[in-house]
């Protein structure tokens, strides 16, 4: 069994579905890329996975447990931690409080993934710890958004959009530092529109279109689906 399993999930606002019985796995130690036009389900998907909003239907099992309709706190206790494409840090706290705060939130029993300063170096933060979170540009929220998704220990991190407004030499540093989490045991599940950076670091893709997900494979085998081309690339 994945770590996360997920089996006919739905989701809907009023007439409209966002999720229309999807099935996804996802494992520790991967990086799965989650990807599809505008609409097609993907943010819904991480809210309801990580409580933020209850399934009208479905599984998700978490490390061998029912999770679906838990509530958010509960969940990040569990280890399964979502970034949002705004960092939702504490703006007039420095980077420090809102580190030991989020570490506070975070997994229960889980030990640290490294110590708050080494945590500061590798997202690029080095020597950043007092600075007043609200006062730092634009790429270095960025970077203190996955600092504090992983101060609360995840085992299995969402993370929507990472990329959305970094220019290129930002985003392949955000590419290195997504790339090294792998290998410390972590799961990886990235949204981002940028085919580029999801086909350079996920061996496995997951396309949803409409609320259902229309294809899954390695990047090469999901370029070249047919279904795929004519939705999500519009050729
Ligand atoms: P994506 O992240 O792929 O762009 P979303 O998950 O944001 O897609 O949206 C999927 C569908 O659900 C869209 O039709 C969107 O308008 C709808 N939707 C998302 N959130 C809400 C909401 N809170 N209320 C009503 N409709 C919503």
């Amino acid at each position: 069994m994945s770590a996360l399993e997920i089996r006919g999930l739905r989701k809907a606002f009023g007439g409209v579905v966002a999720l229309d019985g999807v099935d996804l796995s996802a494992e520790l130690g991967e990086i799965l890329g989650i990807v599809g036009p505008n609409g097609s389900g993907k943010t819904t998907l991480f809210n309801v996975v990580a409580g933020a909003l209850k399934p009208s239907g479905g599984r998700i099992t978490w490390l061998g447990q029912e999770i679906a309709g838990l509530p958010a706190h509960r969940i990040a206790r569990q280890g399964l931690v979502r970034t949002y494409q705004q960092a939702m840090s504490f703006p007039d706290l420095s980077v420090n409080e809102n580190i030991k705060i989020a570490s506070e939130h975070g997994a229960e029993g889980v030990a640290p993934l490294m110590a708050p300063d080494d945590l500061l170096a590798f997202v690029g933060l080095a020597g950043r710890g007092d600075e007043i979170a609200g006062s730092m540009p634009f790429g270095n929220l960025r970077r203190l958004g996955i600092a504090l998704a992983l101060a609360a220990r995840p085992k299995l991190l969402l993370l929507d959009e990472p990329a959305a407004g970094l220019n290129d030499s930002e985003t392949s540093q955000l590419a290195e530092i997504i790339t090294g989490l792998p290998g410390r045991g972590l799961g990886i599940c990235l949204i981002d529109h940028d085919m580029n950076l999801i086909a350079s670091i996920c061996r496995r893709l997951v396309v949803l279109d409409f609320g259902t997900k229309i294809a899954e494979g390695t990047p090469a085998e999901v370029l070249n689906d047919r279904r795929v081309m004519e939705v999500y690339l519009g050729a």
